[in-house]
């Protein structure tokens, strides 16, 4: 494959990028886990199953001869860790909006809506309260659209996640600081239903407005920042990773988070930062070994870059989470005494594409020559005569497999013959209701000691740190979540899943 040192990746490197934004005056040695943060960055993983950072770390051992971050977090004992559970109002299976808006919020609200409760009462979101109380400068970073779920239920409240055009409105009235990621369409004049040209009116605001990579980089600090980098989500990992155009022009994770952070730290009251990596959960859902294993090496490289920066500063809370597991992908055994497990994942340093990617180019109508000719090209290896007619027949909907919701897709079929090759192996294609990992570190972090929490506990822990006493209005029940819910309840199943098959 080929290798990606992080000085390529990052350009001139994490600790060069990291010291450009370094304060003049170092601001003193850590105040501990119990002290208060000055700054805030929460980073999300989204549908990080819990086996993915350890398949991570197996990977890059493997591959690369050295460990993942997050172990090296794990090892030098200085994160307090959590479990975190994850149901919403609806199910004890969350949405990415529900999840969201239980740590944006403090209430369990319906799937698909993003804080608020199905009567129509708004829920008052963390960074207007944050803003408003402690004065925070506020930001935003997502490899998905910007206006998104996840980053979404931190900052607004709209009756469902699907409105996107209206979402990236409602940052503007707020004013969030800082805001890159995808989603151009709901930016731009020509792909707004209203033709509103919401970059316009950004920059009357007083925002920057960048566009690409190096405009982005070449910022020169200072809040009001809006940064769009492709029409929908940013482009999987590995595919950026493995196309010259994607990667000049499109900025990684840690980079997006590190320039955040520099645009923030001088707010004179300090600043609270989302930091999530998307595509973790887009990868889950089609079964993808290496856009699941890239994009969560760009968020595991973010990490070290935000946790390498906050350790310099010891005035920051770093909250390390994800919303919800998703497909639970897993290496298994493989051959007698399965030794043929480990290279299941060396032959993953093949991979150069998304599934994504490569079920686009062979189509809906693909015959299993085309499809093994483009495993061979993007993946790297080669499917045997019934592995090929597996996905080919899944493609054309044509499989035995359509009978099985959890693997009636063709992206199933697909991870199902790659797993005679990878040996991973996938639990369905959705969201499920695994409890997950939280890690905090830096001062304040003992809120998160708490051996288990439920997500939406997420909020009264981080507004006691600023001394806030605020509630929303209280927790709605199931009988008058059910009662309310009528006839927008098929409105709300449909905007579920047209997420994930997005
Ligand atoms: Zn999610
Ligand atoms: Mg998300
Ligand atoms: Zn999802």
């Amino acid at each position: 494959m080929a290798k990606f040192s992080r000085r390529e990746v990052f350009g001139v490197g994490a600790a060069g990028l990291a010291s450009l934004y370094l304060p003049s005056v170092a601001l003193g040695s850590s105040q501990g886990s119990r002290g208060r943060p000055r700054n805030v960055i929460f980073c999300v993983s989204d549908g990080m199953s819990a086996g993915v950072p350890s398949m991570l770390d197996q990977f890059l051992s493997t591959v690369h001869g050295r460990p993942s971050f997050w172990r090296r977090l794990l090892q030098d004992g200085r994160s307090v860790q959590t479990v975190q559970e994850t149901c919403s109002l609806s199910s004890l299976v969350t949405d990415s909006s529900a999840a969201s808006s239980a740590w944006g919020s403090g209430r369990r609200i319906v799937n698909g809506q993003v804080n608020c409760f199905p009567d129509g009462t708004r829920l008052i979101p963390l960074y207007e309260v944050l803003k408003d109380r402690a004065k925070l400068a506020t930001g935003l970073v997502t490899t998905a659209t910007i206006t998104h779920a996840t980053p979404a239920g931190f900052a607004v409240s709209h009756p469902t996640r699907d409105e996107e055009a209206q979402i990236a409105e409602k940052y503007l009235s707020l004013g969030v600081d800082v805001l890159l990621g995808g989603g151009d369409r709901f930016f731009n004049s020509s792909s707004r239903a209203d033709k509103r040209n919401l970059y316009a009116e950004f920059a009357r605001a007083g925002y920057r407005v960048v566009r690409d990579r190096a405009s982005m980089l070449a910022l020169r600090p200072g809040r009001k920042v809006l940064g769009i980098f492709s029409s929908s989500h940013v482009p999987y990992e590995v595919d950026r990773r493995n196309r010259k155009e994607l990667r000049d022009t499109v900025p990684s994770l840690a980079e997006m988070a590190l320039k955040a952070i520099g645009m923030l730290q001088d707010s004179p009251n300090g600043f609270v930062l989302q930091v999530e990596a998307a595509r973790v959960d887009h990868a889950a859902h089609s079964n993808d070994p290496a856009g699941i294993l890239y994009d969560q090496l760009a968020f595991d490289e973010a990490l070290e870059a935000i946790v390498g920066w906050a350790d310099q500063r010891g005035d920051t809370l770093v909250v390390v989470t994800t919303d919800h597991g998703n497909s639970n992908p897993g290496l298994m055994g493989a051959g007698d005494e399965y030794f043929d497990s480990m290279a299941g994942l060396e032959k993953l340093a093949e991979a150069k594409a998304s599934f994504t990617t490569l079920l686009a180019q062979v189509g809906t109508q693909p015959t299993p020559e085309s499809v093994r000719e483009a495993v061979r090209e993007h993946l790297g290896i080669g499917l045997n005569a019934e592995e090929a007619e597996l996905v080919s027949k899944a493609a054309r909907r044509a499989s035995d497999l359509q009978k099985v919701d959890l693997y009636s897709g063709a992206s199933s079929a697909l991870a199902m013959a790659l797993g005679n090759h990878y040996h991973i192996g996938w639990s369905g294609p959705s969201h499920s209701s695994d409890w997950v990992p939280l890690l905090a570190l830096g001062p304040g972090s003992r809120q998160f000691a708490r051996g288990w929490m439920k997500n939406s506990s997420v909020f009264d822990a981080l507004l006691e740190l600023y001394g806030i006493r605020f509630q929303n209005p209280p927790q709605m029940s199931r009988e008058e979540m059910l009662r309310h819910l009528g006839k927008r309840k098929e409105a709300l199943r449909r905007a579920v899943r047209e997420h994930w098959l997005a």
